[in-house]
């Protein structure tokens, strides 16, 4: 489980605790240790691996890491994510390459490697983390939007190769969730309404909101899917 120390990632990450799993955390924070406890707390094993992920040199390590500690690896969430918010025409280099450094590299190469695991097993579930932007432009993020796209991209591509080995790949799109990567739409007062006006749910999502979604896909529930992508978003997409 990537970027699981907050926001969507913890909600993910308690809720596959809550369904059985033990969990690995990787994340930049040295605090992780909040979701940590919540997990034994259920009862489930926890480990943190402390990592910048969009190094990609590091990124086979990380995965031995998680392997070594818990025996083998069943599920693999991607959710670490960034966005840099500037228009088009002043998108900086450093943040387009930052945005798809962790956004998308490491959404393939982490996902390469436990492919490579769960193939020897037979089985595994590979969920990564989607947008609204990867259905949509956007505005001021086209680094974040690229890489959501590629996001569904490679979803379907490991997808169509992994499929006869038991390993699916499949993706959630969530709507506008109220967390940290969102603080500055709902700071502005003008983008907050206009945002609200078209979910149909008419408030933004909770980290709780994806629970249910990722377990299913986590879940032997979901055997016969691959390369899906699903939108968890009030209905945002329906508008
Ligand atoms: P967040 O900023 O609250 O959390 C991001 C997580 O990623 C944190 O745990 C952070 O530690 C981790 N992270 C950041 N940089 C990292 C790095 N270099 N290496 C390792 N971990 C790193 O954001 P969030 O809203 O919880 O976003 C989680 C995912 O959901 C992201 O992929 C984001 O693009 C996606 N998403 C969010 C929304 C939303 O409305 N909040 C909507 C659609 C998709």
């Amino acid at each position: 489980m990537t970027g699981g120390a907050r926001g969507l990632g913890a909600g993910i990450a308690l809720g596959l605790a809550e369904a059985g799993a033990d969990v690995t955390v990787v994340t930049t924070h040295s605090s992780s240790d909040d979701v940590v406890g919540q997990i034994q707390a259920r009862g489930r094993e926890a480990y943190t691996i402390t990592a910048d992920l969009s190094d990609e040199s590091i990124l086979q390590s990380v995965m031995d890491q998680a392997v070594q500690a818990m025996g083998r690896i069943d599920i693999l969430v991607n959710n670490a994510g960034i966005i840099r918010r500037t228009p088009v025409a002043d998108h900086a280099a450093s943040d387009w390459h930052d945005v798809l450094d962790l956004n998308l590299n490491s959404v393939f190469f982490l996902s390469q490697y436990a492919g490579r695991e769960m193939i020897k097993q037979g089985s595994g579930k590979i969920i990564n983390i989607a947008s609204m932007l990867t259905y949509q432009g956007g505005i001021n993020v086209p680094g974040y939007t690229a890489a959501k796209h590629g996001v569904a991209g490679i979803t379907k591509a490991m997808a169509n190769e992994w499929a006869s080995k038991g390993v699916n790949v499949n993706a959630i799109a969530p709507g506008y969730m109220a967390t940290d990567n969102t603080a500055a739409l709902r700071a502005d007062e003008d983008r907050n309404k206009s945002i609200l006006d078209r979910i149909p749910a008419g408030r933004w999502g909770r980290a709780e909101d994806l629970q249910g979604p990722v377990v299913f896909l986590a879940s032997n529930a979901s055997d016969y899917m691959h390369g899906h992508v699903l939108c968890v978003d009030g209905g945002w997409m329906n508008r």
